[in-house]
Order: C-alpha cells, then structure tokens, then sequence
C-alpha cells in the first residue's frame, strides 16, 4: 500500500478495515449478482434495491484485496438515492478516474482511488464492484468475471 499518498492511504484502508455496507439483503426485494476478479482472487457480491428507477439500498459481501473491498464500501456510499442512470454515469466517470488518475468533476471520496491510475493491474480490483452493480442492474443471472 505504500503506492499511495497518505490522505488517500488512510481512506482505503479504514474503508477495508470498517467496510460500510457489507451485509446481505434478502432477494427479493433485493436483486445480487456476483463478481470475480481472477488476476487477485477478487470475490464480490453485490445487492442492489430499487424504488422504481432510484437505487434505495445497496450493499456488499465478500473477499478480496484492500482496493476491492475499499472500491466496492465507497461505491455503496456514493449510490444510495441515486438513480440507474446516474450510477451507470457514475461508473464511467469511476473508471476514468482508475484509469486516468483524473477526476472529471467532484468525486467525493471515489477520488481516493485516483492512485490506482498507476497500478494498471488493480483497475479490475477498483472496478470490479462496479462492474457487479452492473450486472445487478441489469438483473443478470451469470456471475460476472473481469477477465
Ligand atoms: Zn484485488
């Protein structure tokens, strides 16, 4: 972990230690879909509630590295009472922050994972989360793999 600035460091790492969120919500009425990062052994879980088109509740289970189980705590956050069309935005602005280490407009604390833009092999642990919520979006039965 020593890759990144203290500020963010201590914001990834208090969000592995304490995730937020990580717990299951039955289906119905809520909707899962599971992902699986094999270049880190990622495994995530992802349970997503909707009110009509607003995301009301959202949360996660599972195993894996600090920036994937940091990612998937901070993105519960970001999403509640948020629409699907604004997490679906979200994420694309999400991945282009992993991937460029720029933030486009205020992220909030998404920014912390801003460092990863220069590990290119733990944007899929940044982005697996993301990729699951997706998935549950969409209400996709077959898990989701980010190889
Ligand atoms: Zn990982």
């Amino acid at each position: 972990m020593s890759e990144f600035n203290d500020l963010y460091q201590e914001l990834i790492l208090d969000h592995n230690k304490r995730p937020r969120n990580r717990r299951v919500i039955p289906c119905p009425p809520g909707r899962r879909a599971e992902g699986h990062n094999p270049l880190c052994g990622d495994r995530v879980t992802i349970y997503v509630v909707m009110d009509g088109d607003v995301i009301t509740d959202v949360s996660f289970e599972g195993k894996g590295c600090a920036i994937s189980t940091a990612s998937a705590s901070l993105m519960t956050e970001a999403l509640k009472g948020k629409t699907r069309a604004e997490a679906e935005k979200l994420f694309g602005r999400f991945y282009d922050l992993v991937t460029t280490g720029h933030a486009v407009d205020d992220m909030d604390k998404l920014e912390a994972l801003a460092g990863v833009a220069e590990y290119p092999a733990r944007v899929k642990c940044a982005t697996l989360a993301w990729h699951t919520l997706k998935a549950a979006l969409e209400d996709k039965p077959e898990p989701v793999s980010t190889e």
